[in-house]
């Protein structure tokens, strides 16, 4: 599953950002009609504003996230786990009577998303995060995380998140 969460988010590149200043042979070339660019642009300009928003307090200090440098990374993780969340779906349809996991008192469903999580579990030193912040195309692990989930309403519907709390707002980013 988690080659699924990387082809997903790969896949998405190629229609981010940046990606999407390139044609299928790799060439620059803006080929997308000008309301899909217009119509892209809103829905991404939701997306830095979020992500923006999002902060970590280091040496008593706040810093915020940067949702213009990470604008790619963060469109290819949130159209990431749609897709790879489909082709779990789909898979599970094939296989309508897969025993649960004993031990575990968790849905296929939440598993998935727990499993998405870990992912990008990290431990950073609080000089490694300053730098993350400053300079890495991608939204430290918490973010990727809290970003992501929030925005995709099958994760409230799994873990049965009420609406309107932190990780199901009704103001709901989505590019893909
Ligand atoms: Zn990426």
């Amino acid at each position: 599953m988690l080659f699924d969460l990387v082809i997903g988010h790969e896949l998405t590149h190629g229609f981010d950002s940046n990606g999407r200043h390139h044609d299928q042979f790799g060439n620059q070339r803006l080929w997308w009609h000008p309301n899909t660019v217009d119509r892209f642009i809103k829905k991404s300009s939701c997306m830095i504003m979020q992500y923006n928003n999002y902060t970590v307090k280091i040496h008593g200090e706040t810093l915020n996230a940067n949702g213009l440098l990470t604008l790619g990374e963060n469109i290819a993780d949130n159209g990431g786990v749609k897709q790879s969340y489909r082709a779990f779906r789909r898979s599970q349809q094939q296989r309508p009577n897969e025993f649960y996991l004993p031990g575990l008192n968790m849905t296929h469903d939440q598993l998935f998303f727990l499993k998405f999580a870990q992912s990008w579990c990290q431990i950073m030193t609080d000089e490694g995060m300053i730098d993350a912040l400053k300079t890495w195309r991608h939204s430290l692990g918490k973010f990727r995380v809290i970003g992501t989930l929030s925005n995709f309403a099958e994760f409230s519907k799994a873990y049965g998140c009420q609406p309107g709390t932190p990780m199901n707002p009704h103001e709901k980013c989505s590019v893909w």
